[in-house]
């Protein structure tokens, strides 16, 4: 049986929320989450598992719009579907910057090993 994840990015509520709205529709079979986790899977009933993600997508949609959580994406990426808010400018701009070719990287020390690769 074909499985679907959905990860919230870290947040529980939403994925508890999204979880209990979908436990209620009869095309999903059975549906996981570890207690306090922000990841769902699901399983669709056999009829609907061949569109699955595209189905699942839908209803995310319709689901974040109706209850006005718009600045929501869904994002898929290797059979996980990613819902989150994509990170603003500013948010990116607190990362560290290469002088010599502006990657953005999170820590002192992987700027350091960047740095390196310019060495060659
Ligand atoms: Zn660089």
């Amino acid at each position: 049986m074909a499985y679907i994840v959905i990860n919230f990015a870290g947040d529980v509520l939403l994925a508890q929320a999204v979880k209990s709205y979908l436990s209620s529709l009869d095309l999903v079979s059975s549906i996981y989450m570890i207690p306090e986790g922000d990841e769902i899977s699901i399983s669709l009933e056999k009829n609907n598992e061949r569109n699955g993600n595209r189905l699942i997508k839908e209803i995310l949609r319709n689901y974040l719009d109706s209850h006005n959580l718009t600045r929501y994406k869904i994002m898929e990426l290797e059979n996980i579907l990613t819902v989150g808010i994509p990170k603003k400018i500013e948010e990116i701009s607190n990362l560290l910057m290469c002088e010599i070719c502006g990657w953005r990287l999170n820590t002192e020390e992987e700027l350091l090993v960047h740095r390196r690769t310019h060495w060659i």
